[in-house]
């Protein structure tokens, strides 16, 4: 070999030692570093310089290994063998450099220790690889949970977080698993279920929870939301604080759909898909705890009962019903606010919330609205369809509970149809207490009724020209034990309510006729009547003409004498079988009177249509301040329609001269109020028939 070959050769050589991918070092027989190739400076974060004269095992010493592993791998050197393990140093930084490390001594031709020679090669790579395969083993363990399941592991210190490819998959992020942070994750949730999430999150992390497992929804890339289903495992440290936290994250959205379209079915109809009754009173609920929160805001329930469903139905048949009811409910909504609900309670029934109310008079106004809407008439399948309803209004107040507000809604709503009207009906908190009043008296009212028996008080029917009586009024009087007389415009309803009204009505009947036949005696009058008050109810009863025949053969009444005072919601319900039993009363000589006129449907019609033989004027246009206003008008009207229909006319509450002068100026004969007398007991009424009341001031 030449010289230069040599030099040339060396210089390869260390060429060669500088690039190797290897860390090498050469040190002198005491250990002491000569040289070091760049790959030793890039692995141990040492310069040359700082190398340089020190020892490798002072310098990379980790401490990790006993001392007498350095002494154990000192002693082959100096017996001149090579030495080849694994090492774990550290690097100038402190952090760990695991390697493993070949030492081969040079020795002299003499055998003589003349150099070291380390050969380090770095195993971090390795070792990180063997973690990382180690992990996937892990995590394909867990995604046998279900093939479905996307998986997430969190390195919590580091904030470093494997999101798999299922994982991306369920949020439609198109990859094969990535490497990022719990924010990738969090970032997605949708804004209401953050919160909860986070907790959940710290519960387990804290310990406080035994695993962890969440419902939620994730921002899909399409902009949707999905519903997901997160569980995982926190591992711990010796401290045992959580370190990783591992889990499978499941689409969920089709169940929670599913759920969901179960529980809207639960709380929907199913024709109309408006909320049904339990959804309804749920909301009724919640707006009462905000108005006792804050009573600024007031809330009002609706009901509305279409009138004249049941004569589509049986008419035109279900169909069209069916989509009558799907009409309404559409109508119904434009009704409203966003905020308020429509609900349909019942085959033809429908709730309204209204909420945010200034007012009482805005629930009044939207029932109004209501009415206006459902008057336009429904085109349905070539069928023009007309419908009204009845509306009762319950306005909050902070005492009530949902069973109050809906009991008002439905009593104000009954009290529409009782008194055979359409349109609205505001119920007041007053008129609740009226009607809790009212259960408490009916045990006492059935045993008035039933046990005691009610009495009878009579008011005279005047003659407005004579001032003679020509007739008595009977009116049922009864006196709780306790609370004393209690008006029959109160416990009338009730005994009605309660199924008491036919034996009531009948007491007074029997009671009624059997005096008028004793005065009649008495004071040979030939022309007298004695007039009963009936009920609509009364003539659901299929024997009420027999009976009212009956109380009249028994008390030696002729007939023209007892008389039937009716009003017109009779004409509600089945008007023909009522017609008839009219027809049959006059038949037998009961004469009929219309009561209350002006205040019901006031239908001419039904004055045409039915055989009545005297009509009461309505106290209201008799008693108005206005007597020569529209009052006046209505009455010269009445009075004038029954002349011209051959029948009578009768003022009820006539109490001042001036209103006797009005009567008799538009020609109404016969008058009865306080001015002439109150309703007396039949004691006093010999009294009344033997005097001459004053017509003229
Ligand atoms: P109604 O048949 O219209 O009876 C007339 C009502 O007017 C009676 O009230 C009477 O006391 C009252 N009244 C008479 N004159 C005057 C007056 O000048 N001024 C004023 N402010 N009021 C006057 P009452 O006795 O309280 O009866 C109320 C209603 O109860 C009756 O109205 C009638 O519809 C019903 N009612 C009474 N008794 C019976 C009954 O035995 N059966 C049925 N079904 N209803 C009855
Ligand atoms: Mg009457
Ligand atoms: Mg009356």
């Amino acid at each position: 070999m030449r010289a230069g070959d040599s030099e040339a050769l060396s210089r390869r050589l260390v060429a060669a030692v500088e690039n190797v991918a290897e860390a090498i070092e050469l040190s002198d027989p005491e250990g002491k570093i000569v040289y070091v190739n760049r790959r030793w400076t890039e692995l141990t974060g040492y310069t040359e310089a700082e190398a340089m004269g020190r020892a490798a095992s002072e310098l990379l010493r980790s401490g990790g290994h006993p001392a007498d592993y350095y002494a154990q791998v000192e002693k082959e050197l100096r017996a001149g063998r090579a030495w080849r393990g694994y090492l774990v140093s550290a690097r100038k930084d402190g952090s760990l450099l695991p390697h493993t490390l070949s030492v081969t001594p040079l020795l002299s031709a003499g055998g003589e220790l003349e150099a070291i020679v380390a050969v380090r090669l770095d195993l971090t790579e390795e070792i990180a690889a063997k973690q990382r395969l180690r992990e996937s083993e892990e995590r394909y363990a867990l995604a046998s949970m279900g093939a479905n399941d996307g998986l997430w592991d969190w390195k919590i210190p580091e904030d470093e977080a494997y999101f798999s490819e299922r994982w991306c998959g369920i949020v439609g992020i198109d990859r094969q698993g990535f490497f990022g942070k719990a924010h990738d994750w969090l970032s997605l949730v949708h804004p209401d279920d953050l919160s909860r999430l986070r907790e959940l999150i710290d519960e387990h992390l804290d310990l406080r929870s035994p695993h962890f497992e969440s419902e939620h929804r994730l921002r899909h890339v399409d902009g949707s939301f999905r519903w997901v289903q997160a569980r995982g495992l926190a591992f711990r440290g010796p401290d045992s604080a959580a370190v990783r936290f591992v889990g499978s994250l499941t689409d969920i959205t089709q169940r929670k759909q599913a759920e969901s379209m179960l529980s809207f079915a639960a709380a929907h109809d199913g024709l109309t898909s408006l909320p049904n009754r339990s959804l309804f009173r749920e909301r009724v609920s919640q707006a009462l705890e905000r108005v006792k929160r804050n009573p600024v805001k007031r809330f009002a329930v609706l009901y509305l009962d279409l009138d004249g469903f049941k004569q589509v139905n049986d008419g035109l048949g279900h169909h069209v019903g069916d989509r009558l009811l799907v009409g309404v409910a559409r109508r119904l909504e434009t009704c409203v606010h966003a905020m308020d609900m429509v609900s349909r309670l019942g085959s033809d029934e429908f709730g309204l919330l209204l909420e945010e109310l200034d007012s009482n008079e805005e629930a009044a106004a939207a029932a109004a609205r209501i009415e206006r809407a459902l008057s336009m008439v429904f085109e349905i399948e070539g069928h023009h369809v007309f419908i009204s309803g009845s509306i009762g209004v319950a306005c909050s107040d902070a005492e009530s509970t949902v069973e109050q507000m809906l009991r008002d809604a439905d009593s104000a709503m009954y009290e529409v149809r009782a008194g055979g009207r359409r349109g609205h009906h505001v119920l007041d908190v007053a008129a609740r207490e009226r009607r809790e009043r009212r259960s408490r008296l009916g045990e006492a009212l059935r045993r008035g009724v039933e046990v005691e028996g009610l009495e009878v008080v009579y008011q005279p029917v005047v003659s407005l020209v004579t001032g003679q009586v020509r007739g008595l009024e009977a009116l049922a009087r009864w006196n709780h034990p306790v609370h004393g007389a209690v008006p029959p415009a109160e416990f009338v309803p009730l005994a009605e309510e309660l199924g008491l009204i036919d034996r009531l009505g009948y007491q007074v009947m029997r009671e009624a006729c059997h005096r008028a036949a004793q005065w009649i005696h008495e004071h040979s009058r030939d022309q007298f009547f004695v007039n009963v008050n009936v009920s609509a109810r009364q003539f659901r009863d299929p024997h009420f003409v027999e009976r009212v025949a009956e109380a009249q053969a028994t008390s030696g009444l002729r007939p023209g004498v007892l008389g039937l005072e009716l009003t017109e919601t009779i004409f509600v319900d089945r008007p023909e079988s009522v017609v008839a039993m009219l027809r049959e009363l006059r038949d037998i000589g009961v004469r009929l009177t219309l009561d209350d006129f002006g205040t019901g449907f006031s239908s001419l019609s039904h004055l045409r249509r039915f055989p009545v033989h005297s009509v009461k004027i309505d106290r209201s246009f008799v008693s108005a301040h206005d007597t020569d206003g529209i009052a006046l008008h209505i009455v010269r009207a009445i009075v004038a329609l029954t002349r011209a229909l051959g029948m009578v006319a009768v003022a009820e509450g006539v109490e001042t001269l001036d209103q006797v002068a009005i009567l008799r100026g538009v020609g109404c004969d016969l008058g009865q109020g306080w001015l002439f007398s109150k309703p007396v007991g039949a004691h006093d009424v010999s009294r009344l028939l033997s005097e001459r009341f004053p017509t003229q001031g």
